[in-house]
Parts: structure tokens; sequence; C-alpha cells
């Protein structure tokens, strides 16, 4: 039947989307590939669209996929790839589920007007300061990116304490399948926005199911006029609707009215319940571009029974209840049947290619064997007893290596915490208000809880917004995102008078090298024009509260000059055999 096999298949799009998406967010172990994260990411609106507007070209077209399969079908974008959309149905059916077996069966859902004003009020902030430049709304409002606040901050550390239980478990047994995932430190702050979120967007799933999607979310409202000329639209068919309610019922967008007969198609997310639930073929996908010439009127339906539950929907189907309805069935007709068919097919074809462009962004780009660095503070062996007196003096936040700017890190980052999920060294941690008011959640460089591993270009890889560009490897050994600073002042060689150098032994490309001090002791000298700011130095500094030595950001991230290779003293052995 065709209102079961749309249904069918988008509860299996939007369960991989779910799935994938959400595993985005916790995978530890690099499972996923790049290209597979940036097929994945391609097709979600907001990223596509400020990579758009970041990068140009035919990669970053997602956003165009989505406007036209919206003009075609509808919002099956919300229904099927946004995975904030999908994790409100989630979360509503298993209330519902729940709820049917406390009380038996219960409906929720019932029309109810829309709150145009919120609704446009929001899309129009939106779409009017991401014209002017700013990010801060899409940050606090783009389905996907909000999605990757609470997954990121949120469902990750549980996703590793897990983890590390069932390691422990394991280890038990003498099994060594799991292995434990470090977890830095993190701070509460730039939880608060994704924990208050997730408590409003699931409420509002449990009680008024997609009301988030059609008050809340820019996309959705943007979607919504879009979806308003969409060829193909569900609406009532006046012929075979008996207004027993079912349908209306079952909407979890609230926007079935049959007391006026009408489907409010700017909310409706696509999701298939109300053509799937009637049993008397009410409710049409139409092709109101093209509509069909030869539809044959339909023949009899048996008109049934309302269910005694629905009897409280009365007040919204109104007298209309009553309304004599033409019986026929397509079911039963060839002309109608034909065109039913055909419908189908099309509808199906649509839907396919649809789902197949996303595919074809995939970029073959994957650095091959990034291992996640062993903790190197573990091996340092230095005694510092005095604490430091001079604070570090940092002008400008790090941004990560690709983002090429503060400015244009700013302006494009959405703060999904992709690449803070990603990061294999955890240097990348959400910020609170460190990017500033307007960049609060974006992620920063925190030299304290770790360092950026010079062999490593991941989230130039999976960005989805173009915020962090693509850089190889040779690129990267040269990106300077901060330079070096000394505080010798706060240096355990001149405070403590005693041997140190971890700076000097951690730095990659030897901006920071010893040279003689006294007592027979060295003591850091930087040299910053081949400093990348990784923060390597920083991070295995041993002196608290403040750092001797530390990175200070680059406003613009400017190139570096080469490592120093040192020349080693290697004499070249004899040819011959000496004897
Ligand atoms: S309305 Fe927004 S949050 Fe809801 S499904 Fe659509 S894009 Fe996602
Ligand atoms: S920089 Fe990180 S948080 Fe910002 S958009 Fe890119 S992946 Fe998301
Ligand atoms: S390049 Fe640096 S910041 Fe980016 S993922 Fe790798 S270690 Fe993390």
């Amino acid at each position: 039947m065709r209102p079961k096999i749309l249904k069918i298949s988008r509860v299996i799009v939007s369960l991989f989307f779910l799935t994938i998406t959400a595993f985005l967010f916790v995978d530890f172990a690099e499972t996923l590939s790049a290209s597979l994260i940036n097929g994945v990411t391609w097709i979600q609106f907001v990223p596509s669209l400020v990579k758009f507007i970041t990068l140009t070209g035919f990669l970053t077209l997602g956003f165009l996929v989505v406007i036209i399969a919206t003009l075609l079908f509808g919002r099956i974008y919300c229904s099927t790839v946004c995975p904030l959309g999908i994790l409100q149905d989630v979360s509503s059916r298993i209330s519902r589920f729940y709820t049917e077996k406390i009380r038996r069966r219960r409906n929720r859902y019932r029309f109810a007007e829309p709150q145009n004003l919120l609704r446009y009020s929001l899309l129009g902030i939106t779409a009017v300061t991401f014209a002017f430049g700013s990010v801060f709304f899409l940050n606090l409002l783009d389905p996907f990116s909000l999605f990757g606040k609470m997954f990121s901050g949120l469902v990750r550390p549980v996703y590793y304490a897990l983890n590390n239980i069932t390691a422990d478990i394991f280890y038990a047994f003498g099994l060594y399948t799991f292995y434990h995932v470090e977890t830095r430190q993190m701070t509460i702050l730039p939880l608060i926005y994704p924990a208050l979120m997730l408590m409003l967007v699931v409420g509002l799933s449990l009680m008024r199911g997609r009301l988030y999607c059609n008050t809340v979310c820019p996309v959705g409202t943007l979607l919504g006029i879009i979806s308003r000329y969409a060829m193909y639209r569900i609406e009532i068919n006046d012929e075979l609707c008996t207004r027993c309610a079912d349908c209306s019922l079952n909407c979890k967008a609230q926007c079935i009215d049959l007391k006026n007969n009408e489907i409010d198609f700017t909310r409706c997310v696509g999701c298939f319940n109300c053509m799937d639930i009637c049993s008397r073929q009410g409710i049409d996908y139409q092709n109101k571009w093209f509509p069909s010439r030869n539809k044959a009127p339909s023949e009899a339906v048996i008109r049934e029974v309302c269910d005694a539950d629905d009897a409280d929907y009365a007040g919204d189907a109104g007298d209309a209840g009553n309304a004599a309805i033409p019986e026929t069935s397509p079911e039963k007709d060839p002309a109608a049947r034909a065109s039913s068919d055909s419908g189908r097919r099309s509808f199906l074809f649509g839907l396919t290619s649809y789902f197949i462009g996303f595919s074809a962004a995939s970029r073959v780009v994957r650095a091959n064997g990034l291992q996640q660095e062993p903790d190197i503070r573990d091996d340092l062996d230095v005694e510092v007893t005095k604490p430091t007196t001079i604070p570090e003096d940092k002008q400008f936040p790090i941004s990560p290596p690709g983002s090429v700017s503060l400015e244009h890190y700013n302006d494009a980052c959405t703060a999904c915490q992709l690449c803070v999920s990603a990061c294999p060294t955890r240097v990348l941690q959400p910020s609170f208000l460190e990017h500033g008011f307007t960049g609060m959640m974006q992620p920063r460089m925190d030299f304290h809880a770790s360092f950026c591993n010079f062999d490593c270009v991941v989230c130039t890889e999976i960005c989805p917004t173009g915020a962090i560009q693509p850089l190889t490897m040779a690129e990267k050994h040269l990106t300077q995102i901060g330079v070096v600073r000394l505080e010798l002042d706060n240096c355990v060689v001149k405070t403590e008078n005693t041997a140190c150098g971890a700076c000097a032994e951690h730095c990659p490309t030897q901006a920071v090298r010893m040279v003689p001090y006294q007592d027979g002791l060295t003591i850091p000298e930087i040299l910053v024009e081949h400093c990348v700011g990784c923060g390597a130095c920083e991070y295995i500094c041993p002196t608290r509260p403040y750092r001797a030595i530390y990175i200070d950001g680059n406003e613009v991230h400017v190139k570096a000059e080469p490592p120093v290779i040192e020349e080693l003293d290697y004499e070249e052995p004899e040819e011959d055999f000496p004897f």
C-alpha cells in the first residue's frame, strides 16, 4: 500500500540519519571516515548553506537539494534528515509507548492554530542577522548545531562512561576488546544552553509533537514557506473523508483542521502518518502542479463508525462530520489505479533521487593512521614548589588551524561541536564567552587541557560549515594559529634553579630551544617565526597557576617558517672494511 511504503521508507531513512549523525558526535575511535562524515553533513541545511557562502562549489550545494526536495515533496527534510526533528519523533514515540501501556490508548494531538508571529519573527531575526554576517542566531537555533551541542556536550560523556565501565568489566575477565577513553576536564557553563534546549525540545515533543519545529526552528519555518508551493501536497479528499479525525489525532504537526477541511501544509513535516492511519484513503498526496486529468470518480467506501475514543474530537470535526461522501475507491477502478501508480512511481523516483544526491558529495580526504597521543604529562618529572605570579597575557583566543582568522571563524562557525567530538587530542573544547557573546559555544583551543597534534588535520576535514577549511598536512605544518610567549620569571629554571626543558622537548618545530643559563643549567629561548601555535609547550609546562610559556592567538593566521632541522653530528663510515 502506498501510504505504508511512504511511512516505512520515511522511518528507515530517518533512523539511518539519526543513528549515524548521533554516532558522529560520540565516536572516539575514528570509526567513520571523513568522506562519510562529509556525506552525512552535506545534506544538513544550515551547515551546507553557511559552507556555500564561505567556500562555494558543488560540494556545498546540499542546501539547494533540500530546497528542491521541499519544492517537490514538502518538508521531507524535517521527517528524514534533520536529526533534531527525528529525535523529537523518537522521544514522543517512546513516551507514547508508555502512556499507551498505562492508559490503554491515548491520542495526544489535535489541530492547533499556528504561532505565526513567533515563528516568522524568529526566522526574520535569524535571516537578517545572518545577512549582516552574524551566525549568532543560527548558533542558537539551527537544528543540526543544536543536536550537535546536545550530543557532544551531554550524551558523549555518558557514552564514554558506559564504554569505560564496559572496559572495566571486560578487563576483569581478561578481555581487552574495549579500552578506556580519557575524558578531559569539562566546564559546566557551555553545557547550560544545550541542557535547557534539550529539555525544551523533548518536553515540547512529549506534549505537542513538532511544536518546536513549527514555532522555533528557522529552518522549519523557511521550508514551510517553500512547501506552501510544493508540487506534491497532502490534502483532505472531501469525497472520501468521513471526519472521523483519525488523521488529526495522529498528526504530530497538529496541522489538520477538519473544521475547515484544510491541512496547513506549511507545518506538515511529511511524516505520512495521516495517510497511513486513514482506512478510507481520505488523505491524498496530490501533484498540484500537474493535476491528473483522468482521475476517475471514486467508488463506494463504507462509512465506518468512528472509534469511541474519537468522540472527544467532535468539536474539531464539527458539523462536517455528517457530510455525505461519494463512495468510491481507486482500488477498484483501473483508471484511478493507473493514476495512483504513476503518482507513486514519480514520487518514489523523486525520493530516491533526493537521497542519492547527498552521497555524490562525499570527498575522499582522509589522512591515515592518526592515533590519539598519549598523555605526555605523565612523563614529566619536574618538581615545582612555588606558585607562579605573572599572569599569562593572551590578546586573542586561538582558532583552530584552517579557520583562517578569528573573523572568518566567528562568522562561519555555528558551534555544532563536530570538531570537538572528532578532535583526537581533545584540545578543542566548547567555549563559553572566550569568543565573545556572539561566539558563545564556538570551540576554542584549550592548551591547558591538551595540545594540537602536529600531524593531525581531522577538524579541517570534517567541519560542515567551512569555518575550518581543509588543509593538507604540509599546509598544516606551516600554519601559524598563534605564537609562543615566554615569561622567564615564571619558569622553574629561574624560580627554583632546577633543570626543566619540557617545552623545548615537546615543541615539534623547535621554535623553543634551551640555551645556557647558570650553574650548568639551560633555559628556554623562543623563535616565534617557527612557532605554529600548537600549544604543546603550554600544555606540558609544569608551572601553576600561570604557565611560563603559552600561546597567544593570531587574529589572522599566517605562514610559519619551516621547522628547524638540526644537523646531527654524524661521521660517514669508512667505505672500505677498516682492516
Ligand atoms: S523544523 Fe527544524 S528542527 Fe524540526 S525537523 Fe525541520 S529542520 Fe528539524
Ligand atoms: S568549527 Fe567546529 S563547531 Fe564550528 S561549525 Fe565547524 S565543526 Fe562545527
Ligand atoms: S588539527 Fe589540532 S585541533 Fe584539529 S583535530 Fe587535530 S589536534 Fe585537534
